[in-house]
């Protein structure tokens, strides 16, 4: 079998596929306030069209796969669009990352189509600091929380972005939400990610100290879970709770990435925060055997940047994590 491996010697294993570049809330750091939902239009890849290329990956050794966005819940017929990426050989771990706002209508039938476990954004429990960062409503979330777990979605882990002035205060409270509800929280820190990342980049918290912080207060030791990726994992010693922390601009993790993303317009992005892409629609469109598709993934990925520039080049980046598939 042809094997995905980069110029580095990372192998490729996991697709962040995007599915829409919409969404239903306009958080602060991610989606532009004038964002304009519209109809679909003849450029977003088809269901087929999307198979096609998921199916010519995993053959080459990519099994894990996570539907994200966007809000991929808003897309239509997702839950169609699930089930044959499901049916397709190799792909053994199906993952989806929501804001969470329609899971309290589908998380059932999400897990029937083939969704094991979930990543939610939420960064407070704090009805007016909600609205302030996404400008939609808490309790939908919370809603949409709850019919995971009933659903069975599991394991469930909380995305929190800390901000200062926002949420810094708040990680206590986050901490025991989850402890009590058996999710696993895991930190972020804000990256400068089109213009919506650049500002909030000024409320950004490393979060080193935090880390330590919580080290002390609730006894915490090292862990590992499953399907960590860049998280590192903290446990408290006497109890379940785990806490993560995502910390791309403090401590980059880029050369344990084994990961690309894919937009909703076929744009094969090899690394976020670098503008290295490979048009695959064009090809897709002009009717590319799966064979020729091979031989350009893998010329792709080798082409995969060795690691990002937030930090020296804060400007780079002018796409939104909504478009290229947070
Ligand atoms: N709508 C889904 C959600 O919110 O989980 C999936 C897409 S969203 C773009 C994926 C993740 O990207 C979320 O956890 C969000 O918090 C994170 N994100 C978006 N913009 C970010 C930024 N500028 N810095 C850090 N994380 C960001
Ligand atoms: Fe929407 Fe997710 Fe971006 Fe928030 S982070 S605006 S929920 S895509």
């Amino acid at each position: 079998m042809a094997k995905l491996v980069d110029g580095f010697g990372r192998r490729i294993e996991y697709l962040r596929l995007s599915v829409t570049d919409r969404c239903d809330l306009r958080c602060s750091y991610c989606m532009p306030a004038d964002h304009r939902n519209l109809s679909e239009p003849d450029h977003w890849l088809t269901f087929g069209e999307t198979e096609q290329i998921v199916r010519v990956f995993a053959g080459m050794g990519l099994h894990h796969l996570r539907i994200t966005g966007g809000e991929p819940l808003v897309r239509r017929n997702v839950t169609g669009l699930i089930h044959r990426l499901h049916d397709i050989p190799g792909i053994d771990d199906l993952s989806l990352s929501t804001n969470a706002t329609r899971l309290g209508k589908m998380a059932g039938e999400l897990k029937q189509a083939g969704i094991s476990r979930i990543n939610v954004s939420l960064d407070t429990l704090n009805p007016d600091t909600f609205r302030q960062i996404t400008k939609g409503k808490l309790e939908k979330v919370l809603a949409g929380l709850q019919a995971a777990k009933k659903a069975g979605l599991s394991p469930i882990k909380i995305n929190m972005v800390v901000m200062e002035g926002v949420n810094v205060d708040e990680i206590d409270q986050l901490v025991e939400f989850c402890g009590n509800n058996d999710f696993t929280l895991r930190m972020i820190e804000t990256m400068p990610q089109g213009n919506t990342g650049r500002s909030a980049s000024r409320s950004y918290v490393s979060l080193q100290k935090i880390e330590k912080n919580l080290v002390k207060k609730y006894d915490m030791i090292p862990a590992v879970t499953r399907g960590g990726g860049p998280a590192r994992y903290l446990q408290m010693r006497n109890s379940k709770t785990t806490v993560g922390f995502i910390t791309p601009m403090s401590q980059h993790f880029c050369e344990t990435c084994n990961r690309v993303r894919l937009s909703v317009e076929g744009t094969l992005y090899l690394c976020l925060g670098q503008d290295d892409k490979v048009e695959l629609r064009p090809l897709i469109r002009a009717g590319i055997s799966d064979d020729d598709l091979q031989q350009v993934l893998i010329k792709a990925i080798a082409s995969k940047p060795e690691r990002h520039d937030f930090n020296e080049q804060p400007g780079k980046i002018v796409r939104f994590m909504s478009m290229t598939g947070g």
